[in-house]
This record gives structure tokens, sequence and C-alpha cells, in this order.
């Protein structure tokens, strides 16, 4: 039967059913922007309230939504980790009481595994992407170059040392004065702007291997904020900072495929992946390569249930469940999934 998709590790609220084929019979994402925007950033407690109040009418409405009753589902795959822990313990109890419930299986969903697989739906790529390929995870909370050799099956290739790159958007857009989350408004702004008008560091690029380093960038963009008085003066800035992430990150995306063997595909998840020169840098790269990038569309490459039901259903056809007292973990590196 179809199954039930459910995510709350950060702050977006979110419940979707897909047909045993991929198919996205229903979806509903609940953004917590409101709740957190007065605060400039998410606040953990409001966070896990707010996902406690709305995850049972979310999913209700997929389930409404798409025709299926609870009682025939194939299963239930709700984010476990890693993420903020308030709100892993409501997506994961929640799940869990609806597999008990109606005698269902459970799939404690790794989050990251959530969008690494995402490139598999089926509607994305002809047939989902084939294993392995490289996947760039560029969100708020993650950096990092993944070889997705398989499920279950993931080797770390490089991560950031210190913030992430949407870390370090949504930081410099806050230094820029713009408003929180600050990477669509920086996207925006560096529109009118001209990207060659303020030097910055490009960090990492030119080295080996595809470790990532944005700190030096922020600060840079700290040192330069003195000297804008114009808002051409800030969108240039903005131009600039955009143009020096898309550039380091096509740098390290190279050099992950040269740590590859046989890659079918260079394929991007996280929020960073809606920026436009984000998109374009990793596409020039992936050309030269061969290779196709699968962009998925914005609305799965933020945080989603579609992309937590499809791994689920990936794990349920290998035969994977978990126990009803699996732990949800904070923290749960990929390396440590087992398959
Ligand atoms: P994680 O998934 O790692 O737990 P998260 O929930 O913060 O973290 P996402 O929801 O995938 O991650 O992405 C949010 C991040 O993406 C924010 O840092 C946001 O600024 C950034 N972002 C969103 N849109 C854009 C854009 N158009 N340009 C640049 N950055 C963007
Ligand atoms: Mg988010
Ligand atoms: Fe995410």
């Amino acid at each position: 039967g179809p199954v039930l998709g459910l995510e709350a590790s950060c702050d977006e609220t979110a419940a979707a059913v897909l047909a045993p084929d991929g198919t996205v019979l229903a979806e509903a994402v609940r953004s917590q922007l409101a709740e957190h925007t007065p605060f400039g950033g998410v606040v953990p407690e409001i966070a896990a309230r707010a996902h406690l109040a709305h995850l049972p009418a979310l999913t209700a409405d997929v389930l409404a939504r798409a025709g299926v009753k609870a009682a025939d589902l194939g299963g239930i795959a709700a984010t476990s980790g890693p993420g903020l822990i308030g709100g892993l313990i409501v997506c994961a109890t929640f799940g869990k009481g609806m597999a008990l419930a109606h005698d269902l299986p459970f799939v404690a969903v790794n989050h990251l595994e959530g969008h690494a697989l995402t490139a598999r739906l089926p509607g994305l790529v002809e047939g989902g992407a084939k294993f392995p390929y490289l996947l760039l995870l560029l969100s708020g909370g993650h950096c990092q170059c993944v070889a997705v050799e398989g499920l279950g099956q993931y080797r770390r290739l490089g991560s950031t040392l210190d913030d992430a790159v949407g870390e370090a958007f949504d930081k410099s857009a806050k230094l820029m004065g713009l408003p929180w989350p600050g990477g669509p408004a920086l996207e925006k702004l560096a529109q009118t702007g001209d990207p060659k008008r303020f030097p910055l560091p490009r960090p990492m690029l030119g080295r080996p291997g595809c470790d990532f380093s944005f700190s030096g960038l922020k600060t840079a963009v700290a040192q330069t904020i003195p000297k804008l008085q114009t808002e051409q003066d800030r969108a240039d800035l903005a131009a600039a900072f955009q143009r020096v992430v898309a550039a380091v990150l096509a740098d390290r995306a190279k050099n992950a495929l040269g740590m590859m063997d046989g890659a079918t595909a260079m394929v991007v998840a996280g929020g960073v992946a809606a920026n436009q020169a984000v998109r374009t840098a990793l596409a020039g790269v992936a050309e030269k390569h061969g290779l196709p990038l699968v962009a998925p569309p914005i609305r799965l490459c933020t945080d989603n249930a579609v992309m937590i039901a499809w791994a689920g259903i990936e794990r349920l056809r290998a035969g994977l469940t978990d126990p009803l007292d699996h732990a949800p973990r904070p923290r749960w590196p990929l390396a440590e999934l087992a398959a």
C-alpha cells in the first residue's frame, strides 16, 4: 500500500502520501517562518510545540486528499534524526503511534538520507537516478559532498570545516541588514549587483579534496559592511558574495567527481540548491564531466515529507524496518546508516 512520510526535524512540519512506485498522491508543508521570524532564527522549543500542534492535522489532510485510510497504508516513515530533538521526538512518536494503532511497519528515516535519495524519485529523472552518484548537500545545517553508492551506502568525500553554506548565506544576509532567512533575500538583492565591485576571498578554491570553509568569507563580508552607503553598494556586495560561493562550490564539486568512480549524475539537495547562480555553476561542472545535473524542484530541495516517504519506500522494498523503541538521534551521520 501507499506510504505516509512525516517530517519535523527543523522548522518545517510536513506530511506526504506516496504510492509504492513513488507517485506523489498528496503532500503538505507548513513552514514555521511566522513563529520564528521575531527571533531571527529557529527557536527549538517553539518549533517542537508547533510541530505537535500541526502534525496531526497535516497528516489527516494528506490522507484525505490521497483518498487513503491509515489502515490501508503499507508503512509509516518518520524522520528520526538528525535535527532538533524536540521535533524529532514529536515526529517519531507520532509515526510510531500510528504504526502501532494500525499494525503497520515503521521506518525511522534519516533526514539526510531523505535528501540523498530524492533524486531517485521516478518522476524526477526517467526511472530515477541510478547508483552511484555524487550528492552535494547544501542546506542551512549541512554542507557535504557524498558518494551515494547504494541504499544506506554513503561515503562522505568532504564537508565544511566551519559554517554550512546556507548558514553563510544567512549570516552574511543578516550583516547586510536583510530579513531572515537570508538566502532568498540575498539572491534577490544580488540580481541588481556588480559581482566584481568588491573583492572577496575564495576559501578553499584550488585546494585538493572537497572540504568547504565559509567563516573567512563571512568575516570579509563583515569588514566590507562599513564601506556600504547606497542600495547599489549592498547589491554589489551581495552579488560578490554569491559569485564567490558559486565558484567555490563548483571547484569543490569538480574535485569530488574526481574522487568517485563511475558517477552517473551530479545531484544537488538542500535549500541552497534553490539558488540560480549556484545551479548554473554546478551545471557547468557536471557538463564538463559529461554528466547530468539533477536539481529537484525547489519544494523538494528544501525540507519536505515527500523525500521521507520515498526513503521509507526504498527501505521497505529492501525489507528494512525499525522497531517501535527506535530512539530519535539529534546527531546521526549518514556514514553510520545501516542497510
Ligand atoms: P538541514 O536540512 O541541514 O537540517 P535546513 O532546514 O536549514 O537544514 P533547508 O531547509 O534545506 O535546510 O535550507 C534552508 C537554507 O537554504 C537556509 O540557510 C536558506 O537561507 C538557504 N536558501 C534557501 N533559498 C536560498 C536561495 N535562493 N539562495 C541561497 N540560499 C538559500
Ligand atoms: Mg528548514
Ligand atoms: Fe533538510
